[in-house]
């Protein structure tokens, strides 16, 4: 036997899968909620100034700011102005017009007096008692906030509410966008029963699935679950083929070394190419990638070892960043950081490992691994928001020592 050639690290099995990931063609979207998160696909100008008008920003009486250069005045008062209506009169020297928040300035005016401030006389006038108000005071100037043909939302911008708010604001109705990358999800495994089911001997329940389309969807991709193919190449050719038709397709399972992990060899038979079969990681170390052609575009292809925690590290480490490119992100991700080890911490391997972890920030941010037994271990992962890289060798590694810590949770 030939000696075995070094195999990929993280970092360029990584390049290496985004190299094959392009952003998907933007599509025209209507402006609802489900745009939230996706990257805006073209430069949006405004159509109009905002605001149309100078507008009262306060309810009052809109007034000549010379007329009250004494501080108070005793007005006439021409008509009554509220939002939506415009004025009809001219506010002329000794002339005051009631006005209310949002309503525009009649012709004249340059300021607004807080209807605290006023005190209405039976004889129709009113009398204003302020600090000589300065132009302007309590007035939006017409296009203050922006003007008519202004660029206000650059491409590459990923949408939040607000920015949904100024599209609105911008007459849009529709948006141009990335869409979601689609992605198929298929489980494989003789032994896996679907939850309702109890297992019989010899099976466990499938955790991987459900799983699998929860971290699609929170990593940006709209999921679809084909269901679990058997260990057999009659089940499992007609779902991969099936899997083929979307820009993503994940496996989990039968990609490792027993008789009946037939997922890659079925893959080169479907026409998938393939670009890797191991990553120098634990856990999942034998990560699957490979590509197949499509008429639309090409099918990026994922082996993920059936070991639970091994297939939700393969996929926070190569399959969330592939997701955030094909969605149009600049940076594709992990989110990283570098955090002090909060206690001592003994361990061994042969691997760089991902071991599950605490990160939180006090002083810095501080990462403590939680308790965790390996790739099977689905329910150590719970406490975890981090996966801590610890490089392989004995350790012990030493409180306040430096590492890298991949985020799992928005934080
Ligand atoms: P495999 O990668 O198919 O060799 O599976 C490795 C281990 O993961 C085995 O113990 C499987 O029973 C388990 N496993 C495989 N698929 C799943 C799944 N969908 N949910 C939970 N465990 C799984
Ligand atoms: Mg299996």
């Amino acid at each position: 036997m030939s000696s075995p050639a070094r195999l990929p690290t993280v970092a360029e099995a990584r390049n290496l899968i985004l190299s094959f990931a392009r952003p998907l063609p933007p599509q025209t979207l209507p402006l609802d909620p489900s745009v939230l998160g996706l990257v805006l696909a073209e430069d949006v100008a405004a159509d109009l100034d905002s605001p149309p008008h100078d507008k009262a920003l306060m309810d009052g009486y809109a007034v000549r700011s010379a007329d009250l250069a004494a501080g108070s005045a005793t007005l006439t008062v021409t008509e009554e102005v509220t939002a939506g209506q415009v004025p009809t009169l001219p506010v002329g020297p000794g002339l005051a017009a009631r006005i209310m928040t949002g309503a525009p300035l009649p012709a004249g005016a340059d300021a607004v007096v807080m209807v605290e401030r006023s005190e209405p006389l039976a004889d129709g006038r009113v009398r204003l008692a302020d600090r000589p108000p300065r132009p302007g005071q309590h007035v939006l100037p017409r296009g203050r906030e922006m003007r008519r043909g202004e660029v206000v939302l650059k491409a590459g911008t990923v949408l939040r509410p607000q920015d949904v708010g100024l599209l609105a604001a911008l007459g849009r109705a529709q948006v141009r966008a990335v869409p979601p990358p689609r992605v198929h999800v298929l489980v494989t495994g003789d032994e896996l029963v679907e939850a309702p089911g109890v297992p019989g001997p010899g099976q466990i329940r499938n955790s991987n699935g459900p799983m699998l389309l929860a971290q699609v969807s929170r990593g940006g991709g709209r999921p679809r679950y084909l269901g679990i193919a058997r260990d057999r190449r009659d089940s499992l050719e007609p779902l991969i083929d099936q899997g083929l038709a979307a820009p993503v397709l994940i496996l989990s399972g039968g990609v490792s070394m027993g008789t009946r992990d037939l997922v890659p060899q079925v893959l080169a038979e479907r026409g998938v190419r393939p670009v890797l079969h191991k990553v120098e990681m634990k856990p999942g170390k034998p990560l699957f990638f490979g590509v197949a052609d499509r008429a639309e575009g090409p099918t990026l292809v994922f082996g993920l070892p059936g070991n639970p925690v091994s297939s939700f590290v393969g996929f926070e480490l190569f399959m969330r960043p592939v997701l955030r490119r094909l969605a149009g992100h600049a940076d594709p991700g992990p989110r990283q950081v570098t955090a002090a080890l909060a206690e001592d911490f003994a361990y061994r391997s042969d691997r760089p490992t991902y071991h599950p972890a605490r990160v939180e920030v006090a002083d810095g941010w501080r990462v403590r691994p939680v308790p965790w037994f390996g790739s099977p271990d689905l329910r150590g992962l719970g406490p975890a928001n981090a996966l801590l890289l610890l490089p392989a060798g004995d350790g012990p590694h030493r409180v306040g020592q430096a590492f890298p810590v991949v985020c799992l949770d928005p934080m």
